[in-house]
C-alpha cells in the first residue's frame, strides 16, 4: 500500500489546503430515492461545488503546491470541460496564467465558462488529434506546467477530499458509488474509504460505451479504448492512468457500467424530485443504485454526484 501514489495523509493535507476556498458541499437525502431502492442513500452534491464539479478540489490542490517559478510560468491543462474550468478558476484565484486545451465539441457552456474564468482556450478535434501531444508541446514551448485531469498525485489527493467530507458527515457507509473516468475521483475516494470505513464496498461506475476501467481491472493491465461515444462527456476517457490504475487495482472492489438511457432517467429524477441539475457523468453513481446494477437494499450508501455542468438546451433535449 505504501507504493501507491497517494495516502490518506495526502488527502487530509489537501483538505487543509482547500479549506475556506472550496465549498463544503451538502449531503442530501431523498425519501423517494430511499423508497425506490430500499436503501439509505446519501448524495454528496458536488454539482454544487465551485465551478460546478468536484474537479475544483484537485485543481486547486495542485496549483497551490506550485513552486514560485512554476507559478510565474503558469499552468496548462487539457480537458473535456470540468478540469479546464477547475484549473482556470484555481489559476485566477492564485494569480497565474492558464492555457486550456479543449475538444471543439465540448459543451458550449464549459468552453464559455473556461474563457470566463480568464483562461486562454486552444480547441482540438478529439477524434483525430492527441491532446497529450498538444499539451506537452505547448508546455515545453511556453514554460507552462502541465496538470493532467486525473493522473497526478496532487489531483487525486484533492479529489479525495469530497469523500473525506462525506464520511466525516455521515459516518462509514456500507457501499460507496463513484463516477469513474480516468480514476482521479475514485482513487482519492478509495484511499479515504479504506481508511475510515474499512468494510465499505468501493464501486466505480463508468459508461457502458467506455468500460475500459472494468476491463483493466479484470485483465490486470491498463486497457486503451477509442474515445467512447456517450452522453457522459466527463468520462470519455480512453484509459486509466499510471498513478490511478494501481490504486484502483489495490483498493476498489468492483467497477460496473450504466447506459446513457439510465443516466437520463437519473437526471430526470434529480431535476424532478430533488430540484437539482446533475450532468450525465454526475449521475453515474446514482444510476448504478437506481437500476439495481449494484445491490443496495438495506444498505447505507454514499453516492458522489460529481458535477452539474450541462447546457440547459442540451438538458431539455436529453430529458424530452
Ligand atoms: C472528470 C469527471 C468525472 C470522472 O473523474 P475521473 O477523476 O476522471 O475519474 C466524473 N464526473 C464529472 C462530473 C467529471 O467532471
Amino acid at each position: 500500500m505504501t507504493d501507491l501514489a497517494i495516502s490518506f495523509d495526502d488527502v487530509a493535507a489537501a483538505a487543509r489546503r482547500i479549506a475556506g476556498v472550496a465549498h463544503k458541499t451538502p449531503v442530501l437525502t431523498s425519501s423517494t430515492a430511499d423508497a425506490l431502492t430500499g436503501a439509505s442513500l446519501f448524495f454528496k452534491a458536488e454539482n454544487l461545488q465551485r465551478m460546478g464539479a468536484f474537479k475544483f478540489r484537485g485543481g486547486y490542490n495542485s496549483l497551490a503546491q506550485f513552486t514560485p517559478e512554476q507559478s510565474k510560468g503558469g499552468v496548462i491543462a487539457y480537458s473535456s470541460g470540468n478540469h479546464a474550468q477547475a484549473i482556470a478558476l484555481s489559476a485566477r484565484l492564485l494569480g497565474m496564467r492558464a492555457v486550456i486545451i479543449m475538444p471543439e465539441d465540448a459543451p458550449a457552456i464549459k468552453i464559455a465558462a473556461t474563457r470566463g474564468y480568464g483562461a486562454e482556450v486552444v480547441l482540438y478535434d478529439r477524434y483525430t488529434e492527441n491532446r497529450e501531444e498538444i499539451g506537452n508541446r505547448l508546455a515545453a514551448e511556453q514554460g507552462l506546467t502541465l496538470i493532467p485531469p486525473y493522473d497526478h498525485p496532487h489531483v487525486m489527493a484533492g479529489q479525495g477530499t469530497a469523500t473525506l467530507e462525506l464520511i466525516e458527515e455521515i459516518g462509514a457507509p456500507d457501499i460507496l458509488l463513484v463516477p469513474l473516468g480516468g480514476g482521479g475521483l475514485l482513487s482519492g475516494a478509495a484511499v479515504v474509504a479504506r481508511k475510515l470505513a474499512p468494510g465499505c464496498r468501493i464501486v466505480g461506475v463508468e459508461p457502458e460505451a467506455g468500460n475500459d476501467a472494468q476491463r483493466s481491472l479484470a485483465e490486470g493491465r491498463i486497457v486503451h479504448i477509442d474515445t467512447p461515444r456517450t452522453i457522459a462527456d466527463g468520462a470519455q476517457t480512453q484509459h486509466l492512468g499510471n498513478f490511478t490504475f494501481p490504486v484502483l487495482k489495490e483498493l476498489v472492489d468492483e467497477v460496473v457500467t450504466v447506459s446513457d438511457a439510465e443516466l437520463v432517467e437519473a437526471m430526470k429524477f434529480f431535476a424532478g424530485r430533488m430540484k437539482m441539475l446533475v450532468e450525465p457523468t454526475g449521475c453515474l453513481g446514482a444510476a448504478a443504485a437506481f437500476t439495481g446494477r449494484v445491490a443496495v437494499a438495506g444498505r447505507k450508501v454514499g453516492i458522489l454526484l460529481s458535477g452539474g455542468n450541462i447546457d440547459l438546451a442540451r438538458f431539455a433535449e436529453l430529458i424530452a
